[in-house]
């Protein structure tokens, strides 16, 4: 008998066995059969070996290219974003070379930003990942610990990006990490002799190969590694890692060390222009790997991330910016939450520099900006839906500092908020 028909004469595809009557079609050929289901799974597995075996790994736009698209979306940071976006473009030019050149060796250049709270290190890792159209994902160092300790493994850093990559593999070994606050986990000197540094210097250990490059095994139902669990095995030599942090307290060291040098008379009239400049107004600019290493990181570590970026304080200006300006930019998005309602929501300038300045009192960037809009528009987001005729709804800096309530026109007549 045909092995594609069964006994009660019913036709069946070679490939899953469902039966003509369980599919929309079944192709004939003279020794079997197949499905529709079985073309469609056929022609994806063709095509994805397609794609990762002759393309190359993005189609790479310019330096300058990238930080004009970074500009749309991150307010300032000017040397921040050409530092990366010249990292990011030689990254992948290197992946994109070593495709057809097997001689050439991949030198990993991976990132580290230092930068007070919400000055937009996380936004650039993700805007570029977004530009690159490369998965990408985030993790917190802080929930990281050394294997075989209580916390994360830091292949669970890896998860997250097959994860973000719809577990293809091969697609997540092009992507970017966004590894935050990494200044967390800094060696703990206190600690040596008592106890092991299992969130601190081991995580740092434990992170190097996986910076570097290495074939990792990721467990596949997540959880702890063990020797009877099944892993994704990844190669990590072409993902980019970002490392994010705030080093506070490192300002302090950069300065003790620029006054020792002044201090030692070395060059002294050089110097002292030198320590002026530096001291003001760029004094985390020139960060070196022995600032680094006091502050808590390995030189191992510090080796594996040879582009050191470092971000600015946002100053009001900025800020007034970021609420306006990026394609996203907050009052765009308050805007638009209104626009549903038909409302026009109008910012007078006056309380958009209200807004910066309180968000400076508060010490947390851009970060701040969200809360003290959600809190001002709290009442008046709850209220707009059940008030009928509202035509534009007008917020100034006394909105903001809540001393009054928003005013309110109607398709008729100009009202107030609590009448
Ligand atoms: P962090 O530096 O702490 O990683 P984030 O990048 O997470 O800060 O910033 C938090 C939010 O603040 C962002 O989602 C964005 O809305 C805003 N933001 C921060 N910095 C900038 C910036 N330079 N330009 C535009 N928006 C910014």
């Amino acid at each position: 008998m045909d092995n594609t028909i069964n006994s009660q004469n019913h036709i069946f595809c070679s490939f899953c066995k469902k039966k003509e009557n369980e599919v929309k079609k079944i192709i004939s050929g003279p020794s079997g059969h197949i499905c529709n289901q079985c073309v469609l799974l056929c022609y994806d597995v063709l095509n994805k070996d397609d794609s990762n075996n002759n393309k190359s790994i993005i189609s790479l736009p310019t330096p300058h290219t990238i930080k004009k698209y970074l500009n749309k979306f991150i307010i300032g940071q000017k040397k921040a974003k050409k530092i990366i976006s010249v990292a990011v473009y030689n990254h992948y030019k290197k992946l994109n070379f070593s495709l057809t050149e097997n001689t050439i060796q991949i030198e990993k250049s991976n990132i580290l930003l230092i930068g007070p709270t919400g000055t937009g290190k996380t936004l650039i890792a993700k805007t570029l990942a977004k530009y690159l159209q490369v998965p990408f994902s985030i993790s917190d160092a802080t929930t990281l610990t050394e294997a075989g300790y209580v916390g994360e493994d830091v292949e669970n850093i890896l998860r997250r990006l097959i994860e973000n990559s719809n577990y293809d593999i091969k697609t997540a070994e092009k992507g970017i990490v966004y590894i935050d606050e990494i200044d967390k986990i800094t060696k703990k000197t206190a600690n040596i002799s008592i106890t092991r540094d299992v969130s601190g210097e081991g995580v740092q250990q434990a992170l190097l190969k996986i910076l570097e490059g290495t074939i990792a095994s990721v467990p596949i139902n997540g959880g702890r590694k063990h020797p009877q669990q099944e892993t994704w095995k990844i190669d990590t030599s072409k993902i980019l890692f970002i490392c994010g942090g705030s080093f506070f307290g490192l300002k302090k060291i950069i300065s003790n060390r620029i006054r020792h040098i002044s201090n030692i008379g070395f060059n002294k009239s050089n110097q002292k222009k030198f320590f002026i400049k530096n001291n003001k107004k760029n004094q985390k600019k020139i960060i070196q790997t022995k600032d680094l290493m006091k502050y808590g990181l390995i030189p191992e570590f510090i080796g594996r991330l040879p582009i050191i970026v470092t971000l600015d304080e946002l100053t009001q200006k900025d800020l007034i910016k970021i609420l306006k300006k990026p394609k996203n930019a907050l009052i765009k998005q308050y805007k638009k939450l209104f626009s549903f309602e038909k409302i026009k929501l109008k910012f007078d300038d006056s309380a958009i520099i209200e807004i910066a300045k309180q968000a400076i009192e508060k010490k947390t960037g851009a970060r701040g900006l969200r809360s003290i809009l959600e809190s001002s528009l709290l009442h008046i987001m709850y209220k707009a839906p059940t008030l009928k005729n509202i035509k534009s709804i007008c917020i100034d800096a006394s909105v903001i500092q809540g001393n009054n309530s928003p005013k309110l026109f109607f398709l008729e007549k100009k009202s107030d908020i609590n009448q």
